[in-house]
């Protein structure tokens, strides 16, 4: 990417794409196209023609999407499905017909098949039954794959698809209902330390295992990606580490000074028994993640604290 292009972040409000205007800016791209999902709907096609007639991107990177954790996705399939559908649909579409350079779109571990040999290599994609409890946002991630790599036999569009493992960070969504993992588990230690409550619990077996990534450091390897890769093959971004989910709440439990007792909800759902990527491809080409899992949440605790602070006044 030339650092004059005009780049547009779709999602930038959110935790990837919030994540990847910093690192273009640190970097210093200086054309970068944000719009709030207010200022858009991307799930309308004639808004995203407007969008795209009038700004003309020379690269877009599709950060937006309806995402949610374990919960929100086995609760809701039908928004998963829909809404990213279209999404994908509409800014894949326009991408090619205003001849945009090029496009890295961002799918998700969940893709691969629940029973996959671990760590999952890149072509383990449809070779086996997904995971019930997130397989419509699954399915919806795999279409914007396929799409990409149609719009580039098809038309010779440059369009990458690169799969990031469970993310956390700055930004994030902290909702209880909502949110993933960990930054569900921040904020339920937090809330029990600051009102003393004896017990925190965990949904699950606290068996399962997840590798989390640090958001600035996969913002790192898209942009990383958008500027060295060119072919079709999709390609795993983690860290090639993983922790069970009790081993995680001990950590967490650890950062935000918790000394009671961690009870497990074995009525949730445990999803996935493991998700692990191979991140071979992506270390062959001279890339690793650099941020610990111990300092990426220390960060993202240190954020929820300033954030709830500002909320407060
Ligand atoms: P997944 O990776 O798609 O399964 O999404 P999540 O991040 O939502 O869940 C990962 C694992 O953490 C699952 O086994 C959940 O049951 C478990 N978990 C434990 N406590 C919580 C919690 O408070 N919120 C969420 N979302 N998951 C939790």
């Amino acid at each position: 990417m030339e650092k004059l292009a005009k780049i547009y972040v779709a999602g930038s409000g959110g935790l990837v794409g919030s994540a990847l205007v910093r690192k273009l800016r640190e970097d210093k791209y200086e054309d970068i196209v944000e719009l709030a999902s207010h200022e858009i709907d991307l799930r309308d096609y004639s808004a995203v023609e407007a969008f795209f007639t009038a700004a003309r991107p020379d690269y877009v990177f599709l950060a937006a999407a309806k995402v949610g954790g374990i919960y929100a996705n086995s609760t809701r399939p039908a928004e998963f499905i829909y809404d990213n559908l279209l999404i994908e649909t509409n800014v894949i579409h326009a991408a090619h017909k205003w001849n945009v350079k090029k496009l890295l779109f961002l799918g998700s571990s969940c893709i691969y098949p629940k029973l996959a040999p671990q760590p999952i290599k890149e072509e383990y994609l449809l070779t086996g039954e997904l995971e019930p409890t997130n397989e419509a946002y699954a399915i919806a991630k795999i279409a914007g794959i396929k799409m990409c790599q149609a719009y580039r036999k098809q038309y010779g569009c440059n369009f990458i698809a690169v799969m990031p493992t469970n993310l956390y960070g700055i930004y994030d969504n902290f909702d209880l209902t909502t949110s993933h993992v960990l930054p569900a588990l921040i904020n339920k230690f937090h809330d029990a330390v600051q009102n003393k409550l004896d017990s925190v619990t965990v949904w699950g077996s606290g068996k399962p295992r997840r590798e989390l990534l640090y958001v600035d450091d996969l913002a790192d390897a898209c942009v990383f990606l958008m500027n060295s890769y060119n072919e079709s093959p999709i390609v795993n971004i983690g860290t090639g580490r993983d922790i069970s989910i009790a081993e995680l709440a001990e950590l967490i439990a650890g950062i935000t000074g918790f000394r009671g007792t961690i009870v497990y909800d074995q009525t949730k759902p445990d999803g996935t028994p493991v998700k692990l990527l191979d991140v071979s491809k992506l270390a062959d080409m001279g890339w690793a993640a650099k941020t610990s899992l111990q300092e990426g949440i220390k960060k993202t605790y240190e954020w929820f604290k300033s954030e709830k602070a500002c909320a407060r006044i």
